[in-house]
């Protein structure tokens, strides 16, 4: 089945948000999940999204410990780095509870139109169902293995035949600049009642009895460049995606993030492979203190390195965020379509699963 006949919305909004050629060109990335084994067999087929972040205060990357701040090389200095795990979590958590707000306003729907049946007790089991997940650090309470959010994000349960791969991967986020600022400061450790800092023992704990931390801040302003790849991924997936991204443009102050860091999505390439790295893109932009110069570099850096399956560099401008902000995301027939795709997508695995 076609893009079109089972994500007639989605393709849609898609096609409007990104203009017609530019949806042309990425549409043979996409990918259309109906139910059958065949459709989950894994084709090359990625879809590499790179953005820039902007420190918006200081920016804590690790708050204990010592010597083990995220720092990469990058042109010979070291550079801040924030961890692609630490970003997916708080896409994550966005994601659930948007999940969430559609299950909430749409769960009749949904149940009727979206093939879940009469099986829709799942949602229980699910992080998406508990209003507070992700609310306190590391709470996660089960995953149902078959809504949107684990469909797209990966999941795993004892209690399916089947592990569920995450489509959303990326790479870390590197600073084009070295502003660290450098901080300690002291607690008294309550085995030693001392804010010594033990370090010559041989294991960790020991070591944290004392109560000297160092937290290493990076400066409001310093910009990094990310990466994230969607492999595999369908039209209303692709949208809400996109639709996170540029509406929630601030992560942190949450998780091991601890500060605000804006993202803006620069530019989105399809091809049968991922796209360059976000460390040659800092390379390439080292130095650069301007969004606006980070920007054109990285759509240059893009331009370079895509090969000629690719399709062309889409850059989101400011007439595809503007536009991209005006979609009503929470339009039934998205929701449904959405949904459908996860119910689809775990159909297929189940029947491979099966035929194997
Ligand atoms: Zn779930």
């Amino acid at each position: 089945m076609s893009l079109q006949n089972l994500y007639p919305k989605s393709v849609e909004i898609l096609r409007h948000v990104l203009g017609a050629e530019n949806y042309k060109n990425i549409e043979k990335y996409l990918h259309a999940y109906d139910g059958s084994a065949r459709s989950v067999k894994p084709v090359a087929k990625y879809i590499t999204i790179y953005w820039v972040g902007r420190a918006a205060d200081r920016i804590i990357l690790r708050t204990e410990g010592e010597d083990d701040i995220i720092l990469s090389e990058v042109c010979d200095v070291g550079v801040p780095t924030i961890p692609f795990r630490k970003l997916k979590a708080v896409c994550l958590r966005r994601f659930m509870q948007f999940a969430r707000i559609q299950w909430e306003m749409y769960s009749n729907t949904i149940k009727k139109n979206a093939g879940y049946d009469n099986d829709y007790d799942f949602l229980t089991s699910c992080a998406i169902a508990v209003g507070i997940a992700g609310a306190k650090k590391g709470v996660l309470h089960g995953r149902c293995m078959m809504c949107p959010v684990d469909v797209l994000m990966g999941a795993t349960s004892a209690k399916t035949s089947y592990t569920l791969v995450g489509r959303f991967v990326g790479d870390a986020a590197y600073a084009l600049t070295p502003n660290i600022e450098r901080r300690t400061g002291s607690s008294v450790g309550e085995i030693t009642n001392t804010t010594i800092m033990i370090t010559e023992s041989a294991t960790e704990e020991e070591r944290r009895t004392g109560g000297l931390f160092s937290e290493t801040n990076t400066e409001p302003r310093t910009l990094f460049v990310g990466k994230i790849v969607l492999f595999m991924v369908s039209p209303p997936e692709l949208l809400h995606v996109l639709w996170l991204l540029a509406r929630d443009t601030r992560v942190g102050a949450e998780v091991s993030i601890k500060g605000t860091l804006e993202m803006y999505p620069v530019a989105m390439i399809g091809d049968l492979f991922e796209v360059g790295t976000a460390y040659k893109a800092a390379e390439r932009a080292h130095g650069i203190k301007k969004l606006e110069d980070a920007r054109k570099e990285i759509v240059e850096y893009l331009k370079n390195v895509r090969f000629s399956t690719a399709t062309d560099v889409i850059e989101f401008t400011s007439d595809i965020s503007g536009r991209l902000q005006g979609v009503n995301i929470l339009d039934e027939e998205v929701v449904v379509e959405l949904w459908k795709n996860a119910r689809n997508y775990v159909k297929g695995v189940e029947e491979y699963i099966r035929a194997k």
